[in-house]
Order: structure tokens, then sequence, then C-alpha cells
């Protein structure tokens, strides 16, 4: 099938460029030229059963983008309320402590808290309306490229192939298949939000990630919640840091009051983000978080209320000087995928937005042109540079860095760089991938007291704390079960081996969805022939077992690794955070994933 422009990822950096693209063409065509550009031929490409459903976000929306993308949103966009007031918190183990001031960076008077849920999804009606075709339940599955180059300056993307669909556990066609499509485009945009499977592609092939300022990037677990009125304002915002993370490790957490419930009580965002860069490997993000719940600050605002939907999602750390190469021949990277995250502020969503409406300019000059080399391209870096995405990213480029310390050192570096517009003492930091700061158990000993509260899978209460699969059951995640496993890992020997000395099979703990299990084998199984296959059992599980390890011994029984890909919320922590860098995230068929309504 050929396209003028295919978009890959139908977030909000998709969207945008799909509404900036045809508010250009429709300009164009009005302007009495003699060859119109049709619309027909540009196509935006979701994974998610329906326009927003993976997406996931705090969300305080920093409107400078969309007052440019469509002047006077306000008024017809859904808008859960404006910023009222705002105060940011550190938590000790006991204590809390009020900032004496909201340090800049964090005041978001004239903000919007929004379910960006919602808010993809009114964005996608506006860009059918705007004449553009929006598929649904169709992932990106492979780049397709024009020929064998590996050199980002000749190479060039030629579309992409969509997933397939009707294809069982075994990786046989079912009654229903249908092969994917090859969707050849003049120009192929990546907008899948972090850590896409196509981004990935691409800046691997190519080389673009400079391995002095590799992405690192953080995990967010998010709960909605209903609570009695009175306890946080509609517009309130809440920031803490500290507890349950300790000063080695990075993150935060935030409670956004997004409006009143129809019983009169109060809705309110809350999550935690955990840096994916601690030395723990039996750290659990999502356990870091029901601590959070735990302390008296947020047992004060949550208790007595309910719990009503829960999701995770990665977001890139990186900033500025993580960013990939941006553009090629035939291609363009935006939004979260090329690293437009704001990790001062946790705000990506306008640079997002931002970015899709400067790809829509280069690609627009394409096809007016007739030239998708990265020579035309190229505009869509150059406008970046001048816009001010680069001036909001310049000044926090060294932010994150500053804290690989810890989060004392991290705090008078955020300070030294308010005063040199984001430079440092010295040169601008170097950046390692998180992973890579993992320690193994040897090294790192027994979990002290103070991170108990943060290592390991929480139980939960059941009524303020929760484990992850009554939390996932909240996320409306749902995959067909007679499909190939999505999480596809490169080496089992790894798994039951090294792994479970050297780190204890992190897997377990980073994962917010409990997809990963290191059960013992069955007795029967053990005897068996030499396999280490991933398999798809009929219980929408694939096990990945290394039958070798262990063969006859009287050790403790060996243990293989489960794989509960149908919990799968789609969040890319094990593709960024395994220490071996061997699970390998790929799209489940198209269709499959959470369902974030309202998040
Ligand atoms: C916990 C958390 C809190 C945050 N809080 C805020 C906040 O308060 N304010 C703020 O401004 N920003 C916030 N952010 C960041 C913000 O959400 C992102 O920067 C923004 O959503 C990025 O937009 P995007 O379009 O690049 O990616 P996404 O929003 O991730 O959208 C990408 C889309 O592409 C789809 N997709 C991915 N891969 C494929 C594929 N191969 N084929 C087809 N479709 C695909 C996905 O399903 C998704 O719909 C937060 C992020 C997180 C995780
Ligand atoms: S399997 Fe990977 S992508 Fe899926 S929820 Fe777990 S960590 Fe996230």
């Amino acid at each position: 099938m050929e396209a003028d422009v295919v978009i890959v990822g139908g977030g909000p950096a998709g969207m945008a460029c799909a509404l900036r693209l045809a508010q250009l063409i429709d300009a164009h065509n009005a302007s009495g030229v003699d060859e119109p550009i049709t619309k027909e031929n540009i196509y935006v490409l979701e994974k998610a059963r329906e326009v927003g459903q993976h997406c996931l976000s705090g969300a305080l929306l920093d409107p400078r983008a969309m007052n440019e993308l469509l002047p006077g949103f306000e008024k017809e966009a859904p808008l859960d309320a404006e910023v009222t007031k705002e105060s940011v918190w550190f938590l000790t183990r006991k204590g809390e402590h009020r900032f004496p001031i909201v340090p800049p960076p964090l005041r978001d008077h004239g903000n919007y808290v929004i379910s960006l849920n919602r808010f993809v999804k009114w964005m996608g009606q506006k860009v059918e309306e705007a004449g553009i075709t929006v598929f649904t339940g169709f992932a990106g599955a492979e780049v397709l490229w024009s020929d064998e180059s590996r050199d980002a300056e000749t190479a060039r993307v030629a579309g992409v192939l969509t997933d397939d669909k009707g294809v069982d556990k075994d990786g046989q066609p079912k009654g229903n298949f249908e092969p994917g499509y090859e969707l050849r485009a003049k120009v192929t945009v990546l907008a899948e939000g972090t850590r896409g499977n196509l981004a990935k592609e691409v800046i691997g092939r190519l080389g673009l990630e400079d391995p002095e300022h590799a992405q690192t990037y953080g995990l967010g677990i998010k709960e909605l919640w209903e609570i009695p009125a009175g306890r946080v304002a509609k517009g309130e915002v809440i920031y803490t840091l500290g507890y349950p993370l300790t000063a080695r490790e990075y993150g935060g957490a935030w409670v956004y009051g997004t409006g009143e419930t129809e019983s009169g009580g109060t809705l309110v965002s809350v999550g935690y983000v955990t840096g994916l860069d601690y030395q723990d490997p039996r750290t659990d993000p999502h356990h870091v978080f029901q601590s959070f719940k735990e302390h008296r600050f947020a047992r004060r605002i949550l208790e007595g209320g309910k719990m009503i939907r829960y999701g995770a999602k990665s977001l890139p750390y990186g900033g500025w000087l993580t960013m990939p190469r941006i553009y090629g021949n035939g291609w363009m990277l935006l939004g979260d995928s090329a690293s437009f995250l704001n990790s001062q502020r946790l705000k990506g969503i306008h640079l997002a937005i931002k970015s899709g409406m400067l790809a829509a300019e280069a690609a627009f000059d394409a096809l007016v042109s007739g030239d998708s080399s990265a020579d035309t391209l190229s505009e869509y870096k150059a406008a970046v540079d001048r816009s001010w995405i680069r001036e909001e990213l310049w000044r926090v480029r060294n932010f994150h860095q500053g804290f690989e310390h810890g989060l004392l050192e991290g705090m008078v570096n955020a300070g030294i760089q308010q005063v040199m517009r984001g430079g440092n003492l010295g040169p601008d930091a170097e950046n390692q991938a998180g992973y890579t700061r993992m320690e193994r158990l040897d090294a790192i000993g027994p979990a002290e007291e103070k991170r108990a509260a943060m290592v390991g899978n929480a139980k939960g209460d059941g009524k303020l704390t929760f484990d992850r699969l009554t939390d996932v059951f909240h996320s409306g995640t749902r995959h067909d079960e007679d499909q190939p496993v999505h999480l596809v890992v490169e080496d089992l020997n790894i798994c039951s081996g090294r792994c479970v000395k050297e780190y204890g099979n992190p897997c377990q703990y980073f994962c917010p969805a409990a997809v990963y299990e290191m059960v013992e084998k069955d007795a029967s199984d053990t005897a068996g022939a030499a396999s280490d296959t991933v398999s798809q059992m009929s219980d929408g599980v694939g096990h990945a077992s290394d039958r070798r390890s262990n063969p006859g011994s009287n050790l403790a029984p060996a243990k293989e690794l489960r794989i509960n890909f149908t919990n799968c919320v789609h969040c890319k922590t094990c593709d960024i955070m395994d220490p071996y860098q061997i699970i390998r995230w790929v799209p489940p068929e198209g269709g499959g994933g959470p369902n974030y309504d309202g998040m």
C-alpha cells in the first residue's frame, strides 16, 4: 500500500503532526495552486483499540503548544481544571516538610489538569474531522528500509510493516489470519512515545545513540482515586520528594485534584515516578508507590477513598543531551521517542505537540517539493533548534544527570544549573544507560531497613495499598491469549542461570504488571529434554525455561521464567531496565493492551 505520510503512534505528538499537516495542506490547496495535495494518503497508525487507550500521563498540560496549534482550544478541549494552587514537600520516613516556596520550575499556574487519555481522544476526533485517516488496532511492527545501508546519511526508511493479525501461540496462522500491510511512505514519522519499538530499531541500526549521552528513563505508576471532599481542591497540585526512595535514588510523587465525583467527592490523580537508574536490583517501583501511600502524608489524602484506575508507563528523562538524530532520509522522530521531555518539570505533552507541529511543516515541504531526503527533512531539526523547545530543554540539559550521585548532590547541582542557565561548573554531564548502574546482589548485600519500603513485591491491604495483580485488573488490560508472546527473551540460559545468582531476576520487581515470575519447574519437567523456548501455553502465559539448568541435581530446584504476557501494560520497563538487555518488547497483535480510560 502506497502512502504519502505514515505517522506511527497516535499520542499527542502524532496527532499534532497529523493536524498541523492537514492545516498546511488546506491552506495550500485554498491558495489556488495548480496541483492540490491530497490528504487521502496520510495515515496515523495507533496500536490501541481506540485512540487514547494507551495514553497515560500525570497530567498537567502546559497550553503553550496547543495555543499555537488550535488557538482557543480551551473552549472545546476536555480540560478537568485550571491549576489553582501548588505545594512541594519533602518526606522522610516519619516526617513531612513543606518547601517554603514552590521552586519556579514547579509553578503550574496557567496549566491545566487533564486526562491525557481523554485529551488525545479529542485530538483524534479533530484529526479525523480534518480528513486524515486514523487506523486504530494497528501497530508498526517493523521498519521497511530501502536498502541494506546502516549509515545515517545514506539509509532510507521506506515505510513500515504493520502487525500480522490472527497468529496463534505457536506462530501458526489461524482462520482469521491477515498478514501485516506494507505501508510504503514518502515520509515515515515515528511518534511512538517512550522507547518506541520502531524508533529503537532506527536508533540501533543507524547507531544514533551517543554512548556518552545514553537515554535514561523513569517509571511512573499511577492510580485514580475517589476521595472524600475537602482534602484536595480541584486544580490543586502537590509534589513530593523523598520517602520511600532514599537519597540514592531519583524520583518523587504527585497528587493532582482533577474534579468532583458524581457522589460529591474529589477525583485525584496520584502517582510516583521512580528513576530507572537505581542500584538495588530488588527495587520494585510498584512497591515504592504503595509505600508512599502508606506514609501519613498520603494516607491523610487517600484513606477512606476508593482506587478506581491503575496504570504504569515509562518516560525518557535524559533531555536535550540524550536526543538522538531526529531526521534522516524519509523519516523523523517526535515527542518522547525523540527525548522531548522536561524532567525537571515532569512535562512532555506540550513538547510532543510542538515537535509534531514542526515535523508536519517539514513533511509538508517534502510533499510540495517531492523530495523527502534528509536534506529536506533536516529543516525539522533546524526548526526545533530555533523554537522554544530548545530554549526550554537547553536550560535543563544537565538536570537529571546532576542526580547521578544522589538526591543531595542533585539538589545542589540543580541550584548551580539554575544560575548557570543549565550549565554545570564543568562540562555538560555524561550519561550512562540506567541499567548499567544496577549492582549485583553480592556487591549490594541485604537491603537495610530504610530500603525495605522499596524492595520486593508489595502485598497490599486491599484498601489503601494493592498487590500488582489487583492493580492490573484496574488497568483494563486485555490481550488475546492465543498469540505469540510479545516479550521476546533472547537468551533463556541467562534467566535461569546467571541472572538468578547475579541480580536475583529483577524483572520480577521492575515490571509493574506481574508479567515476569520465576517459578519452580514442575518436577516432571526437570527430566525433560533440552529446550530453551518461550512457548505460549493455553493458560495465556509464556514459559521461558532452561531445562538444561540443574539436570538431575540435588540442589535447590531449578527455576523457570514464566511470562504472564496478557498482563502487560506496555510500559516498556523490561526493555529498558533488564541488566543483560535480552528482553525485547515487540507489539502484540494490534488492539491488545491497557484501557486507560480517564488516565
Ligand atoms: C507517569 C507520567 C506522568 C507524566 N506527567 C506529565 C504531566 O503532568 N505533564 C506533561 O506535560 N507530561 C507528563 N508526562 C509526559 C507525557 O505524558 C509525554 O511526554 C507525552 O505523552 C509524550 O507524547 P508522545 O505522543 O510522544 O507519546 P505517547 O503519549 O506515549 O503516545 C504514543 C502513542 O503511540 C502509540 N504507539 C507506540 N508504539 C506504537 C507502534 N509501534 N505502532 C502503533 N502505535 C504505537 C501508543 O499506543 C501511544 O498511543 C508524564 C509521563 C508519565 C509516564
Ligand atoms: S512486561 Fe515489560 S512492558 Fe509489559 S508491563 Fe511488564 S515491564 Fe512493562
